[in-house]
């Protein structure tokens, strides 16, 4: 049985002294892992009645599209600001330092979608509650987040209280 934890690289003091980053470009790059990866978050979304899947720019696409395709549901993006041509709602959140911003199309969402939100790693929380805050602002349910990676140090679990979490792996 092929395990995932195999395919996350671990590098010391990037992008700063301190910061372990957890780099998921080898499950990308493995065609079994990223297969396998994807498997878990279908089934997840299956039994989360899901209609349609939203990731934030950029990493939320690559765990999201593949998903999205496997299902036959479409894939929304939530774009850094500036990117998307048409009418947007917007959110802001923190960063370490200054803040953040993410944009869907105004009609991105149907009032009632059940929505499943995917990125590649959840660490405080604050890009997916900036993600849901849109989600709901259009009139769509969160039934879901998925992540490939969880730090459970940084606690984002606590934030998204209220919401249900599929990860894949743990630090
Ligand atoms: P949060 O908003 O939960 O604090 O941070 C999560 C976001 O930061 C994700 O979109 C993720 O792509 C990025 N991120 C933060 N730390 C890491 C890391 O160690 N590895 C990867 N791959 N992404 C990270």
């Amino acid at each position: 049985m092929l395990d995932l934890h195999d395919y996350i690289e671990s590098i010391p003091d990037f992008p700063e002294q301190g910061i372990v980053f957890r780099d998921i470009t080898p499950l990308l790059a493995d065609g079994d892992a990223y297969r396998e990866a994807t498997r878990q978050i279908v089934a997840y979304a299956k039994e989360r009645q899901v209609n349609v899947i939203v990731g934030p720019e950029s990493r939320g696409f690559l765990v999201g599209a593949p998903v999205a395709n496997e299902l036959g549901l479409g894939l929304i993006p939530a774009r850094k600001p500036g990117k998307l041509p048409r009418e947007v709602v917007s959110e802001s959140y923190a960063l370490e330092y200054g803040t953040a911003s993410l944009e869907m199309h105004v009609d991105a969402i149907k009032p009632g979608d059940k929505v499943l939100i995917t990125d590649d790693l959840l660490a405080t929380g604050g890009t997916i509650e900036a993600t849901i805050k849109l989600v709901e602002a259009l009139g769509g349910e969160v039934v879901g987040l998925a992540f490939l990676i969880e730090l459970s140090e940084l606690h984002g679990r606590d934030r998204l209280a209220g919401y249900d979490i599929l990860t894949l792996l743990e630090y």
